[in-house]
C-alpha cells in the first residue's frame, strides 16, 4: 500500500485524488489520507504529489503513517 505522510498538511493539490483508480483517498483533519485496504499498490498517484507525500509502505519507519492513514480513512 502507499500512505500520505504529514509533508501532506496544507498542499492545496489534489492531483493524487484525480488519478486513483480505486478512489481510496479520504479528507484527515488537514491532509489527505489513502485508505491502506483499499489501495492496488498501482503506484499512480505517487509521481502527482509535488510534496513528495505519498510513499510506499515498504520504505523504512512508514509504519505509524500506515495506522495514521487507516484511522482517518476509517471516520468516512
Ligand atoms: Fe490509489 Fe494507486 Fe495511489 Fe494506491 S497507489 S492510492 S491505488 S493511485
Amino acid at each position: 500500500t502507499y500512505i500520505v505522510n504529514d509533508a501532506c498538511i496544507a498542499c492545496k493539490y489534489t492531483d493524487c485524488v484525480e488519478v486513483c483508480p480505486v478512489d481510496c483517498f479520504y479528507e484527515g483533519e488537514n491532509m489527505l489520507v489513502i485508505h491502506p485496504d483499499e489501495c492496488i499498490d498501482c503506484g499512480v498517484c505517487e509521481p502527482e504529489c509535488p510534496a513528495d507525500a505519498i510513499r510506499p509502505d515498504t520504505e523504512p519507519d512508514t509504519e505509524k503513517w500506515v495506522e495514521f492513514n487507516r484511522k482517518y480513512s476509517e471516520l468516512w
